[in-house]
């Protein structure tokens, strides 16, 4: 970063502490993880230079001999990872990919049907305020109170009740296993598209760790950024019927010029997720899930749904009389990064929500295991029960960083 240092200081000294705080801390937010050095090479190309609106074969531009080559290898190995029958790997992240599929199959003021914020869906999926709630009639359906998960039965009735054209799985903050094959039984009885966001799970369903929807679905949509561990973007699988209006809406429909630093970045990452080894780091990504999720309930917090089938856990700090915000921000003091969240029927507000969200394809990247995640979870355990012990807040600090620096991160030499 040797031009970056003469040129631009304040944003050089800005990426230097951001790497002292990558490496130091524990990154536990479930849709965070780190990139290959080979990524990040891709992503800091002379691609970024190119214009290249259109396809392969079909540009709007001169110049396109190596972008095709690229993109052509992107699309194979997507459609290989996932056994897939056409993939655009043009969108620039996962809420323009979602907004993409609903353009291209989609008519303005169609009924949908997504899961609701605060039970585990994203903002795509139809939030009031944003684009997708206010385009489209979403119905959202709901977890249940007492399991803290989906109640297919349930789901069938506000279906047939609703007769949406569309009905979308896969979520943000929900830590348990989808029922892909039952979607699609209520899909087909109304005659519905059925869309699976995948933004989460990737990386675990492209290592056989997770059911795959890419068989039962129409469309799959999924970041590259998350558990599949590639440059920060998405991408949409879809069956060849559906290819030529996926296409269309993404480009020229959403978007302009592809990115193409990106899409080679996405190429390499997905070639990655072929290998043996990534196979290796998505089973363990469950495993220290799993046995973070086991901690923590020997510390007595209360999880939503029990634990996990994922690499993401859902905590309600109800019990705890601590609210998420407070928990969030004083586990940052000691290194420790996750996020706030709603939890089901919580009564709290979404700025400061009644639990926390964490996750462990990051740390599991780096390395860390079994052991780690029981010293992880009593951090949790004595940050949260001593919240306002800035003496014992800053002990915890050092026993962190001394942890983290023998698991190194990608691209990072401390
Ligand atoms: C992360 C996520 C997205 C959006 O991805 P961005 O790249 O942040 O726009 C969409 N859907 C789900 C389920 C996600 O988890």
């Amino acid at each position: 970063m040797s031009k970056i240092q003469d040129q631009d200081p304040a944003i050089y000294q800005a990426i230097e502490r951001e790497k002292r705080r990558q490496a130091e801390g524990i990154e536990l937010i479930p849709s965070e993880n780190y990139t290959s050095e080979a990524v990040m090479e891709a992503c800091g190309s002379i691609l970024t230079n190119k214009y290249s609106e259109g396809y392969p074969g079909k540009r709007y531009y001169g110049g396109q001999e190596n972008i095709d080559t690229i993109e052509n290898i992107a699309i194979e190995r997507a459609k290989k990872l996932f056994g897939a029958e056409h993939a655009n790997v043009q969108p620039y992240s996962g809420s323009p990919a979602n907004t993409a599929i609903y353009f291209a199959l989609l008519q303005f003021g169609d009924t949908v049907m997504g899961l609701k914020l605060d039970h585990g869906g994203h903002i795509t999926h139809g939030l009031p305020i944003s684009f997708s709630g206010r385009a489209y009639r979403f119905v959202q359906y709901e977890v249940e109170k007492e399991t803290g998960r989906i109640n297919m039965e349930k789901v069938r009735e506000l279906a047939l009740a609703n007769k949406p054209k569309m009905i979308v799985a896969g979520f943000t903050a929900y830590p348990r296993d989808i029922e892909w094959k039952k979607f699609k039984e209520i899909a087909d009885e109304v005659g519905a598209i059925t869309v699976a966001d995948i933004s989460h799970t990737a990386g675990l369903i492209a290592a056989g760790e997770l059911e795959s929807p890419v068989p039962y679905f129409d469309v799959v949509m999924t970041t590259t950024h998350k558990t599949l561990r590639g440059p920060r973007g998405a991408m949409i699988l879809c069956k060849q019927k559906y290819a030529q209006a996926i296409d269309k809406a993404v480009f020229p429909g959403l978007q302009g010029g592809p990115h193409d630093h990106i899409i080679a970045g996405k190429a390499i990452a997905f070639e990655e997720a072929m290998q043996p080894a990534f196979k290796e780091y998505a089973k363990q990504i469950k495993k220290n899930a799993n046995h973070l999720a086991e901690e923590l309930k020997k510390h007595g917090f209360n999880l939503v749904s029990g634990g996990t089938d994922t690499h993401l856990i859902l905590a309600d700090l109800t019990s705890k009389n601590v609210p998420g915000k407070q928990a969030q921000n004083t586990l940052d003091t000691v290194g420790i990064t996750l996020n706030k969240n709603t939890v089901p029927f919580d009564t709290r507000s979404p700025m400061d929500p009644s639990g926390i969200r964490l996750g462990t394809p990051a740390v599991t990247t780096r390395g860390m295991k079994e052991p780690e995640m029981e010293r992880i979870a009593d951090w949790i355990d004595r940050v949260i029960s001593s919240i306002n012990d800035t003496a014992i807040h800053a002990k915890i600090k050092e026993e962190v960083k001394e942890m983290c620096l023998k698991f190194p991160v990608p691209g990072i030499k401390i």
